[in-house]
């Protein structure tokens, strides 16, 4: 049987404990992107909740693991790429977003003006925790002129309530929930 793209996340994910930082139990997906079955399948489950109807024109990825499945979500779909990026790293006008980390601070960056005003744009990630990396980049999104219509994401975390911070802004989808 074919086996689905929730069940090849939660096979292929590894567990990496104390990582980045003790107390924490870091999902480490790349292991879903170097399996060639793997890959595929999941852009195409992450993106088809979203090919409906109107439809996305773009995607973004959130650096860096989001860039990865942008560029097979995209690829697919015919569509091209936005690339969310730590501060610093993206050179001539950029829109910057401050948030808060559960232990301070992160800042995301968005090059504006590289697609249409009113391009419809579907994020994607690797894990939903807090939601707080969504919520920027939402916000990037649309302080460019872009409609954001939906996150996806290969796993969220239970008991941090991303979920409903992000879906208070668009529709969310993700292959798996985990502790
Ligand atoms: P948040 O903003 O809290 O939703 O965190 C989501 C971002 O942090 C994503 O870009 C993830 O790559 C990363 N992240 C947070 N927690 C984890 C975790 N337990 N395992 C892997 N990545 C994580």
């Amino acid at each position: 049987m074919t086996e689905t793209a929730a069940a090849l996340v939660d096979r292929l994910t590894a567990i990496v404990q104390d990582f980045p930082k003790p107390g924490i139990l870091f999902r480490d997906v790349t292991p879903v992107f170097s399996d060639p079955v793997a890959f595929g399948r999941v852009c195409e489950a992450l993106a088809a909740p979203f090919a409906v109807g109107e439809g996305f024109q773009a995607v973004a990825g959130i650096e860096a693991r989001g860039f990865a499945l942008a560029g097979g979500i995209a690829a697919q779909h015919q569509v091209g790429v936005l690339t969310v990026r730590k501060a610093g790293k993206l050179p001539g006008e950029v829109l910057s977003e401050q948030y808060a980390l559960e232990y301070g601070e992160a800042e995301l960056e968005l090059r504006p003006g590289q697609l249409p005003q009113g391009t419809r744009v579907l994020v994607v990630d690797d894990v939903l925790a807090t939601g707080g990396t969504a919520a920027a980049t939402i916000t990037l999104l649309e302080r460019a002129g872009y409609e954001a219509i939906g996150f996806a994401a290969l796993l969220e975390l239970d008991g941090l309530a991303g979920r409903e911070r992000v879906e208070a802004r668009v529709p969310v989808t993700t292959l798996g929930a985990v502790p």
